[in-house]
């Protein structure tokens, strides 16, 4: 349920509120928008919940919220959070991209990746130190040795760091280093890893597993909500699908299908959407046309040499152009990029 206090409600009768929830055995959930204040109850249904709320002073409605997402839901909050971290923000009018190796494989790799991100305009870094790979066999990330790599190239940059973190063992080891907690598809339902970042004070960027619905998508995006951390950014990564002209499909239309349902920033990723490096461009432009508030792109100095998804990634060069491109759809929007 919503609890929706009247324009200019006191303080006093705001906390009248969460103490009335709290009593019910319900958890509150204060937002605070522009003009009113809303006070989210979370929890199974209690009988007689709704009347009792509707009769406490500053009161103007209950209204129950239909999405099975509360938190994360457009009924709760109608405007958009923004996520902002060093330079980088995504959402409310501004564009935030991401950009770097799929891996960090070496000092060089990283830092020259970095200084080309830089230097076309982004404010995210991103690679991977832990991997998760489809084959064991496959190179599994350089580990703490490419997060120290990360943050070297942060201090030489000034760019956010966005890295990969598969286990909630990882937290306090990934957070020494990163600026943003990226959780990969393949953990989208990893719940204890959902709640270990809920509990984090740093971003989360949270990826659609390639088989999960939106519902699905949103819920887990809940779990870190209900946790306690409110700066999550939703990824549409490409879903599994009969098609094998691409990698993935890139379901473009859940950009404003999540715009609809949710004020949390979605980010489009290109480079796994598609799998092929010719694809990338034309999508990434297509995802900031569709209303994507970020992009998280694969860029190497040297892709046929890449140790990970060097098919997909841009070079310096084609990066660049990119930018320049998704910048003329950003300013026909009237989009900062
Ligand atoms: C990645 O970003 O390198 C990655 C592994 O992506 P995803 O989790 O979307 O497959
Ligand atoms: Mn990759």
């Amino acid at each position: 349920m919503i609890v929706v206090m009247k324009e200019g409600a006191a303080k006093w009768q705001i906390d009248g509120v969460i103490e009335h929830i709290e009593q019910l055995g319900l958890r509150s959930h204060v937002i605070e928008g522009t003009e009113l204040t809303v006070v989210a109850a979370l929890g199974e249904k209690r009988d007689g919940a709704k009347q009792a709320l509707e009769t406490l002073e500053g009161v103007d409605k209950v209204v129950p919220i239909l999405a099975p997402y509360k938190m994360a839901s457009t009924e709760v909050k109608k405007e958009p959070t923004v996520v902002e971290t060093r330079g980088l923000r995504v959402g409310g009018g501004q564009i935030g991209v991401i950009a770097g190796p799929c891996s960090v494989e070496s000092r060089q790799q990283i830092l020259e990746v970095a200084h080309v991100v830089k230097e076309a305009g982004a404010a995210g870094l991103r690679g991977g130190a832990f991997k998760p790979r489809t084959s064991p066999y496959s190179f599994q990330g350089m580990k703490e040795k490419g997060l120290e790599l990360l943050a070297e190239a942060r201090d030489a940059t000034g760019l956010a760091v966005v890295t990969e973190i598969m286990a909630k063992e990882q937290v306090e080891l990934v957070s020494k280093y990163a600026d943003v907690l990226q959780v990969g598809a393949r953990n989208m339902q990893n719940y204890p890893l959902l709640e270990a970042v809920g509990e984090s004070t740093l971003p989360v960027l949270l990826k659609r597993g390639p088989s999960a619905t939106m519902e699905e998508f949103l819920l887990a995006a809940e779990y870190i909500l209900k946790t306690g951390n409110s700066r999550v950014m939703l990824c549409e990564r490409g879903i599994r699908t009969f098609e094998d002209h691409t990698r993935f499909t890139l379901p473009l239309a859940s950009v404003p299908y999540l715009h609809q349902h949710t004020h949390l920033p979605i980010v489009v990723d290109p480079s796994h959407g598609t799998g092929k490096v010719s694809l990338v461009t034309a999508m990434a432009r297509a995802a900031v046309a569709a209303g994507a508030d970020g992009l998280i792109v694969e860029i190497h100095p040297n892709p046929d040499k890449a140790l990970s998804d060097g098919y997909q990634s841009l070079t310096p060069e084609g990066f660049r152009s990119m930018m320049a491109e998704c910048r003329k759809i950003a300013r026909a929007l009237e989009m900062q990029m």
